[in-house]
């Protein structure tokens, strides 16, 4: 399965867009996250001399885990992508640029069949947030016995005991 789109046509021609619509089931993304709605990719590709700008939208439901709880949590992902493409063979058009400068603002392709999963990956990966939380208010779980503290208590002791108390009910028992 792959996320493929033909860009003979739009880089053929200068000026011209490509737009391009794609439903996909299913993506590998990370080994923690999955995809649990087809993914819909709507996408406009659009020829300026020798770079194609790639704009569009990539909108599906994904499955995480509560950082701190660790249950299911389902995320709405609905971003945009936005890259520039050049064609291998027209990299010389870009003037003296390293190839360091090169890699970091675009991305080289030399078929016209071009697959866009790396791109859809790492933009749904980039538009996650940086904490994944099932709830801001989520509680966790206790760090001693594992239970689940927003389903119910447990019977551990893990409140922080001042170390000068500590010491006088030690003296006291002593
Ligand atoms: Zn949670
Ligand atoms: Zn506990």
């Amino acid at each position: 399965m792959t996320l493929n789109i033909n860009l003979n046509r739009v880089r053929n021609a200068v000026g011209i867009t490509t737009n391009y619509e794609l439903i996909e089931e299913k993506i590998d993304l990370t080994s923690e996250l999955e995809m649990v709605k087809p993914i819909r990719i709507s996408v406009m590709v659009t020829n300026n001399g020798p770079i194609l700008e790639l704009k569009g939208y990539i909108n599906t439901e994904i499955k995480a885990r509560c950082n701190r709880c660790l249950e299911d949590v389902i995320i709405l992902i609905n971003t945009v992508i936005e890259e520039e493409l050049v064609y291998f063979a027209d990299l010389r058009y870009l003037g003296n640029l390293s190839e360091n400068e090169i890699e970091e603002k675009y991305i080289v392709f030399d078929n016209d069949i071009f697959d866009l999963t790396d791109i859809v990956r790492e933009n749904i990966i980039l538009s996650l947030p940086y904490k994944i939380l099932c709830d801001e208010r989520c509680r966790g779980l206790c760090f001693r016995c594992g239970q689940n503290l927003n389903i119910k208590e447990c019977d551990c002791n893990t409140e922080e005991i001042d170390p000068r108390l500590a010491i006088l009910a030690k003296l006291k028992r002593d």
